[in-house]
């Protein structure tokens, strides 16, 4: 059967694939990856084809194809925010992975593909403060920049001074306060621009232990999150003037299960997959405590992950 659709996705996408190795030659194009792969909760049927890309010019070249053969393509970072369901996605997956990293100053410029941690490291290599709080959080530059990742009251729209994203024709740039940043949202949210590098203006700070301070948010995320298990972080955004995890709580679903998915017994805001959940197992688990949510405190809870179905 897995043969058969790989045939499948060869004769579908073959003018596509012979375009793409024609005129990137440094682009794997793999087949047939499963999601599971390539997200942290572990979950996720195949997708047609997957790239890494690690270079703007070769990310610029890609969407340009893409465009001309009319394939659907969809961005992904570290996979930290995703949860796509078992069936077959019929897209190009490109993960971008462009991984340089400079400073200028007080700033360092940086690719969407860098990780926050390798992004803290090298600030904190620098005396370069101001990202501290984002130690542990396993995203990308360009996820996190695109969700407006935040934890203990900061977000990234403290740092960040200046994107530069495509959509596949041109390179744009946007500064601070054009991107729109607000609760987990940004100038991105709604839209299909591939974020490919982000300028973070920080303070220099050659006084304090920047690492000390980063081990000391690394400490309360392992305290206060299930790091040892796989998810996705928090499944729901705030609600206005509440916090989901406690609503989740009063409503008894602590602990409750679905299959392999369970709401966490560390943080009911977090569904860890215990080993060999299904997505739809995790969707089913958020529909249960949406409804019991909804029904109990009348408070709808909206989704912060980003559902593939
Ligand atoms: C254990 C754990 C703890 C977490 N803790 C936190 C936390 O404290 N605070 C918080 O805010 N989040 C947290 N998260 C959630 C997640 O890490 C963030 O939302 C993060 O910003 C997602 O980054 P990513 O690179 O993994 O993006 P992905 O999950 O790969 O993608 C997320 C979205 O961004 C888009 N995207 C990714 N890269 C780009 C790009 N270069 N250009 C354009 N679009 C792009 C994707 O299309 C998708 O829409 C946690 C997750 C886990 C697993």
């Amino acid at each position: 059967m897995f043969w058969l659709n790989i045939y499948n996705i060869m004769q579908k996408y073959k003018r596509f694939l012979s375009a793409v190795s024609a005129s990137l030659p440094s682009v794997v194009i793999k087949r047939g990856e499963r999601f599971s792969q390539h997200t942290s909760m572990g979950v996720g049927g195949r997708m047609a084809l997957y790239a890494e890309v690690s270079s703007e010019r070769d990310i610029l070249s890609l969407i340009k194809i893409c465009k001309e053969y009319s394939v659907p393509y969809f961005i992904i970072g570290n996979g930290t925010n995703i949860i796509a369901s078992d069936k077959y996605h019929d897209i190009l997956v490109i993960k971008v992975a462009i991984k340089s990293i400079k400073k200028i100053g007080n700033k360092i410029v940086c690719g969407a593909g860098v990780s926050l941690f390798s992004l803290n490291q090298f600030a904190i290599k620098h005396h370069l403060s101001g990202l501290e709080w984002s130690y542990g959080l396993p995203a990308s530059v360009g996820g996190a920049v695109k969700m407006n990742a935040g934890s203990f009251a900061h977000e990234m729209k403290e740092v960040v001074s200046l994107v530069y994203f495509t959509d596949g024709i041109r390179i744009y740039y946007k500064h601070n306060k054009s991107l729109d940043f607000s609760y987990r949202h940004s100038f991105f949210s709604d839209k299909n621009f591939i974020i490919l590098k982000v300028v973070f203006a920080l303070k220099i700070e050659k006084n304090i232990d920047l690492l000390q301070n980063c081990l000391k948010f690394l400490e309360k995320r392992h305290l206060s999150q299930p790091y040892d298990k796989r998810s996705a972080g928090s499944i729901f955004k705030r609600p206005y003037n509440n916090y989901a995890p406690i609503l989740i709580e009063k409503c008894d679903l602590k602990g409750m299960r679905i299959g392999g998915a369970e709401v966490s017994k560390k943080h009911c805001g977090f569904i860890v997959n215990l080993g060999g959940a299904s997505a739809e197992d995790i969707f089913r688990l958020i529909c249960k405590i949406k409804k019991t949510v909804s029904k109990k405190f009348d408070i709808m809870l909206e989704e912060e992950v980003i559902l593939l179905k």
